[in-house]
């Protein structure tokens, strides 16, 4: 991978920075989770302290507009931050304000989500370099992740460059001792992963929507829990019996909803995991926003840093959910990447990153 450390001189020449600041946002405007924000502050401050002229592309889901989270953006980084409204002004910004900007929502443009060839170039128009240090979008085919590599010289910014560095370590780590945790929801995009550890681990536990969709899977009556769509097809051909996958035999349930692992369960959790060299978490082990259904997912998080293994952590949720204990710092490593780390972890090679091979 080319990186942003192999650009030799970066004295008054334009960047275009594929950033990640798409994070929860309350009702009444306040971020709830900054983690990603403030992963990308020593790529920019990288750039803007060798005298590069920084204007970050990324994508919001939460708000219509970074106009709502501007002030907050410019308070966590640092910078005054000028807001770009369209792609067309980026050119004439970037050539007459030495000062960082932002693009609006760059999802909000036509050809951004089709990877359009026409609008990465509108995008690259007037700088020197691209640098990606968006990993959670980087397994994405968009124009400003992937289209802009071929229009600008492109580069990984420090994040990616860590993310890749630590998530290819746990991948390679002995599978002695190696335990995973794998919970929340979308089991179309998490079965993949499991598959890939069942002979790269020792423990696959189990928990939240996955594993109903797993106990359904086997026979198991989960009466109205939430389970996935089209369960058949998100299995596929993974091996339900192999005595790796280790799922929750009692349950936390309301209104017949499984919403949280029941404490047996979390005993034998945290049994496994105090055995652990290593574990590598994704998602949440109930309904973690409501404090009822919260106690398996703090219960793994303890156990994890309890284990003293080292331990790796990823997908919005689960951060947020860990960062609201506190406890978030304690982790040996944090993936801003939630889709991205799982299909890192699958063992794919993520589109964003090939293109700057
Ligand atoms: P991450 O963002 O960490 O990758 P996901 O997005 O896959 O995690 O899943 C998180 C969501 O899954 C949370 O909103 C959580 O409430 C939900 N969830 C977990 N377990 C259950 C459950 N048993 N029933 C309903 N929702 C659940
Ligand atoms: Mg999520």
């Amino acid at each position: 991978m080319r990186t942003i450390q192999d650009i030799p001189d970066l004295a008054n020449k334009k960047v275009l920075l594929r950033t990640d600041f798409d994070v929860p946002v309350a009702d009444d405007g306040t971020i709830t989770e900054t983690f990603r924000i403030v992963k990308q502050k020593e790529t920019i401050d990288y750039l803007v302290s060798r005298g590069a002229h920084v204007v970050m592309v990324a994508h919001a889901s939460d708000v219509d507009s970074f106009a709502k989270i501007l002030a907050q953006l410019e308070k966590i980084l640092g910078y005054s931050i000028r807001l770009l409204e369209q792609p067309d002004d980026i050119e004439k910004y970037v050539n007459n304000h030495p000062d960082i900007a932002l693009l609006e929502d760059v999802r909000k443009f036509d050809g951004e989500i089709r990877n359009d060839e026409e609008f990465a170039k509108r995008l690259a128009r007037g700088f020197d370099y691209y640098i990606n240090n968006a990993f959670a979008v980087s397994h994405r085919n968009q124009a400003s992740v992937s289209a802009i590599t071929k229009f600008l010289p492109s580069y990984a910014g420090l994040q990616v460059i860590v993310e890749v560095r630590e998530l290819e370590k746990a991948l390679a780590a002995s599978p002695l001792g190696k335990v995973v945790v794998i919970g929340g929801a979308k089991a179309s995009t998490k079965v993949p992963m499991i598959q890939n550890f069942l002979d790269k681990s020792d423990a696959i536990i189990l928990g939240g929507v996955v594993a109903n969709d797993i106990l359904k899977a086997k026979g198991f009556d989960v009466d109205a829990s939430k389970v996935d769509e089209s369960l058949e097809e998100v299995l596929g051909t993974l091996d339900l019996k192999s005595d790796k996958i280790m799922l929750p035999h009692d349950f936390n349930i309301l209104e017949n909803k499984i919403l949280d692992i029941g404490p047996q369960s979390i005993d034998k959790f945290e049994q496994i995991i105090s055995h652990a060299k290593m574990v590598i978490w994704n998602g949440p082990m109930g309904l973690f926003e409501d404090a009822n259904f919260a106690k398996g997912t703090e219960a793994v998080a303890r156990a994890i840093l309890a284990s003293g293994a080292v331990s790796v952590l990823g997908g919005g949720d689960t951060v947020s959910a860990v960062d609201h204990l506190g406890i978030l710092e304690q982790f040996t490593f944090v993936s801003t990447g939630g889709g991205a780390m799982l299909e890192f972890l699958a063992g794919k090679t993520l589109r964003g990153l090939i293109a700057l091979q």
